[in-house]
């Protein structure tokens, strides 16, 4: 059953798996261990969820189990992408702050999603700009983020893995889309 399967995609170096083991593990590494997929399966509490203002009520004593697919980043074998994308069902595409890049690198990703799901209007997608702790660094604007996530029609935050500064938020965003979209249908 993959109703709460979650994909992270973004290229190499973004903060993928900082981003996910952060939120699993509330841990952080400063060495580089490159993924190769990383599958994690987690029972998450259905709890209220605000969303735009919505308040999203949910059975207390139910979970759901968040499955989170932590991608290599560059797809050597687009088939995978392809499978990745075809079993996720809410997708999370990150790039880095310092580095305007891995912005424009997403292009293809979310060209891909959007054939393949047909219509992106049930498909929960949150553009993410990672590293915005590194402020000497910074190549692109919170403005410039927003600006591509209007045009790719996703949810948009700025997160820091290292600092854990709005992790939980991303998470509980896309949750909540999630939880919306299944509740619904
Ligand atoms: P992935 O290839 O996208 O999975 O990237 P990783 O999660 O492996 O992180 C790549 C590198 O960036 C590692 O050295 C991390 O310590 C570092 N990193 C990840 N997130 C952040 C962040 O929010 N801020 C900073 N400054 N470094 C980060
Ligand atoms: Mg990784």
């Amino acid at each position: 059953d993959s109703e709460y399967r979650v994909v992270v995609f973004g290229a190499g170096r973004v903060g993928k798996s900082s981003l996910v083991l952060r939120f699993l593990k509330d841990t952080f590494c400063e060495s580089y261990v490159p993924t190769v997929e990383d599958f994690y399966c987690q029972n998450v509490e259905f709890v209220s969820y605000t969303l735009d203002g919505q308040l999203i009520l949910c059975n207390k004593n139910s979970v759901c189990n968040l499955q989170i697919v932590d991608t290599a980043g560059s797809y050597s074998f687009p088939a995978m992408q392809r499978l990745n994308i075809a079993k996720g069902r809410a997708f999370i595409m990150v790039y880095s702050v310092t580095s305007r890049q891995t912005l424009e690198q997403l292009e293809s990703t979310w060209q891909t999603i959007r054939e393949i799901k047909g219509s992106l209007d049930n498909v929960p997608l949150m553009l993410v700009g990672n590293k915005c702790d590194e402020m000497e660094a910074r190549e692109l604007t919170v403005e410039e983020g927003k600006e591509q996530a209007r045009h790719w029609s996703s949810s948009f935050i700025e997160t820091s893995a290292k600092a854990n500064y709005n992790v939980k938020k991303l998470f509980r965003m896309l949750l909540a889309c999630l939880l919306a979209m299944v509740i619904a249908n």
